[in-house]
């Protein structure tokens, strides 16, 4: 039975944990947004999605190369969870694309969290032997509205982290009823 509960955990990592950064997969990220969605929207509570996504990585591992990119994608990680300390649902959707849910917070507090990573990436020297490296972040931060689907709040989240990339990357746009609106930089 010990064996078979070790083997139960074991199967329970490897399909919801992101094997390098450690924190929750895709898989896992939309399963768990999905339930506290489903949980907002029966409550009337807030629900809002934070992308984040690293600024000009694919220059990161060019220059210093894949391994150090990897660290990087770590080092992102132990910043947000720092930040955050597993009060919400953070996962890595993709490469260096990553994503929080939040539910039942004011707008005003996920701006705050969602600013103070932003600045402690943009604060944060990554060191490794003779290298020190800098690296920002560009954030799309989109609230539900109505009954809308996970995939409905994400695609605005990543139209949201769109326009953060064009007008200049490290900075965080947010949607807000009707209007966009960029609030930091
Ligand atoms: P932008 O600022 O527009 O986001 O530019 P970018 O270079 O970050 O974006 P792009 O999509 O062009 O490149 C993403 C890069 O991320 C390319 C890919 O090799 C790298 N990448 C994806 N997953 C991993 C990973 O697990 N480890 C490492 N080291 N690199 C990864
Ligand atoms: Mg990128
Ligand atoms: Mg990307």
């Amino acid at each position: 039975l010990r064996i078979l509960k070790q083997k139960n955990k074991e199967l329970f990592e490897i399909s919801n944990i992101d094997y390098l950064t450690q924190i929750r997969n895709r898989r896992s990220f939309f399963l768990e947004s999905t339930k506290l969605l489903n949980c907002a929207i029966k409550n009337n509570d807030s629900f809002s999605i934070l992308m984040i996504d690293i600024d000009h990585f694919k220059k990161i591992n060019d220059e210093n190369g894949h391994d150090i990119g990897d660290k990087i994608l770590v080092s992102f990680c132990n910043i947000v969870n720092n930040i955050i300390k597993k009060k919400y649902i953070f996962g890595r959707i993709g490469g260096e694309e990553f994503c929080i849910s939040f539910s039942k917070l004011k707008d005003k507090e996920i701006i705050k969290i969602s600013e103070e990573i932003r600045t402690a990436c943009s604060n944060n020297i990554f060191s490794d032997d003779n290298l020190n490296i800098r690296f920002t972040i560009s954030l799309g931060l989109s609230h539900r509205k109505s009954n809308e689907s996970i995939d409905d709040i994400l695609r605005v989240a990543d139209e949201l982290l769109y326009k953060a990339k064009e007008s200049g990357r490290n900075k965080l746009v947010r949607s807000k009823r009707k209007n966009l609106r960029e609030i930091s930089k």
